[in-house]
């Protein structure tokens, strides 16, 4: 179950929310009392809920934003109580002065905004013992092995406890609390109004990651990356295995560079059946792996990572990923010229980090002559001795034509969408030309190629191909693609975020 988080100053606006979360198959929602301006109409708010609420108001030191004095802070919660509140969210150090009364059932709840406490064995004990119905505890996540430690509690408790780590290192635990045994996760009522660090919407909740449908038999996989928030790959993920009716869940995990040893030597914990790697972990994470396919030896990077019971295997999508874009993009787009990908010579590859690599290396592989050009010199030359192909300075990239340009750069990436790595002069009817951005889909090289009659692959194609092929390999079967790209372009669409 969900429960969500409702905080207006006004009564009137709470009650509408309260309804509206109702209306709309929410079963639980906490009424956050400290937010209300002026004096709480308790009466008004419980008499006539349209579902069943909890009664919270917290003071600063948690998080919340309590005015009055802590007398009449405690008379609110007592009214709430006689009102008949099906739950009532009692602070630990307040929780013997409120007593048990009615049909109201008390969630003796602990918050450190600064570190999950070593020992929650003892604090969990400790809060059990103050006549608690569940237990909450809600902590900083300071590292991947808190949110475990968490989880752990919570499989190990005899009394229903809700453990849930704050902060985005934390962010799985709000999703998988229930899988461990919490009676509910709280989620917000707007993805912009969030109660405290790593919160997601409600609608993020039951929609993306499926809340209610994840139990005990449920596959765990992710991203792993710092940062991850950015990430849309849970969007797409999680989209293609809602449509596949398969019992997974597919996360965000942030690990900093630091903790990556430790993340991958825990992953039994979870248990984490299949990783897609991202920034900055797609090389140093091979030091855990037990078997490469030939594409990870060859470009000395990963972004897919397979946990089976006889170790962890590494593969690599990018570089598939973009040949099978382009070719599918010539295939579809037809025209004079360029029919299929061995009709493509040379190409330009725009930029020099991991996605320019897997780029060069995938073109490379089949026979086209790649030319890498960069910014910093030096790294189109390190990736040429490895590709076997050209590095040119960024300022000559114009002298030479090419038949195919493939911008691995972030020049067009939201919110630089006016800016192109390739002047429109330079464009050619017979070019095909491929952006690896795909946030926004029409970027301005896009648009400009596109209007020069040029053929496109999009960053979207290669994003929603390396997923496919993920998805392949974890799950055996070929996800739906149509719903991968819609739910990545209503991600982008929806929020602007960062590439
Ligand atoms: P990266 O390792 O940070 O490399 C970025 C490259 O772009 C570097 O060579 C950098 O040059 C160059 N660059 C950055 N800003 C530039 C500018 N203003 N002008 C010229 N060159 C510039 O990043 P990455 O992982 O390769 O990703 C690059 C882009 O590829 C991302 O932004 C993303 O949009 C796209 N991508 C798409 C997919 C997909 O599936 N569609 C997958 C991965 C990546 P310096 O070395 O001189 O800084």
């Amino acid at each position: 179950m969900i429960c969500v988080g409702i905080a207006r100053g006004r009564h009137r606006h709470m009650i509408a929310e309260h309804k509206f979360l109702a209306d709309n198959g929410i079963g639980l929602v906490e009424l956050r009392l400290d937010f209300i301006q002026g004096k709480v109409q308790v009466k008004r708010l419980f008499r006539s809920r349209p579902c069943p609420a909890i009664a919270t108001c917290r003071r600063a030191a948690d998080g919340g934003h309590w005015a009055g004095s802590e007398e009449e802070r405690q008379l609110v919660l007592r009214t709430a109580i006689v009102e008949g509140t099906e739950y009532v969210d009692l602070e630990d150090d307040i929780a013997s002065q409120i007593r048990r009364y009615g049909p109201t059932k008390r969630i003796v709840s602990h918050h450190d905004f600064h570190k999950t406490p070593a020992d929650l064995a003892s604090l969990h004990k400790r809060l059990a013992d103050l006549d608690a119905d569940i237990v909450k505890i809600a902590t900083m996540s300071n590292h991947p092995s808190d949110n475990l430690r968490m989880l752990e509690m919570v499989q190990s408790a005899t009394v229903p406890t809700i453990g849930i780590c704050m902060g985005d290192i934390g962010m799985p635990t709000r999703v998988l609390t229930g899988r461990f045994g919490s009676p509910f996760t709280y989620a917000t009522f707007h993805e912009d109004r969030l109660l405290a660090p790593g919160q997601i919407g409600w609608r993020q909740m039951r929609d993306v990651y499926r809340y209610d449908q994840i139990g005990a038999a449920t596959r765990i996989y992710g991203v792993v990356a710092d940062p991850v928030g950015h990430s849309l790959s849970p969007v797409v993920h999680n989209a293609a295995l809602a449509a596949a009716g398969i019992d997974a869940v597919y996360l965000p995990f942030r690990v900093p560079a630091e903790q990556l040893d430790e993340f991958v030597w825990e992953a039994g914990r979870w248990p984490l059946s299949g990783l897609s790697v991202t920034i900055p972990h797609k090389e140093a994470i091979l030091r855990h792996v037990t078997t490469k396919d030939d594409l990870v030896t060859a470009i000395g990077a990963t972004n897919t990572l397979t946990f089976t019971p006889d170790g962890i295997s590494a593969h690599n999508t990018d570089a598939t990923a973009a040949v099978e874009s382009l070719e599918a993009a010539l295939q579809r787009q037809g025209g004079e010229g360029l029919v299929d990908v061995t009709a493509v010579k040379s190409a330009l590859v725009l930029g020099a980090g991991g996605a320019a690599r897997a780029v060069a290396f995938g073109l490379r592989k089949r026979g086209i002559e790649v030319t890498v050009c960069s910014r910093t010199v030096e790294r189109a030359k390190r990736i040429a001795a490895e590709v076997g192909c050209k590095a040119i300075d960024w300022t000559a990239r114009y002298k030479v034509p090419y038949d195919c340009i493939v911008n691995a750069t972030p020049v067009g990436m939201h919110p630089l969408v006016n800016e192109t790595p390739f002047e429109k002069e330079h464009l050619r009817p017979y070019m095909v030309v491929f952006d690896t951005v795909y946030n926004p889909e029409n970027t301005l090289l896009v648009k400009e190629a596109r209007a020069a009659g040029c053929r496109i692959v999009t960053g979207v194609d290669m994003f929603v191909r390396q997923a496919a092929i993920q998805f392949r390999l974890w799950h055996g079967v070929d996800p739906s693609e149509t719903v991968m790209r819609e739910a990545l372009k209503r991600a982008t669409a929806s929020a602007k975020l960062p590439g």
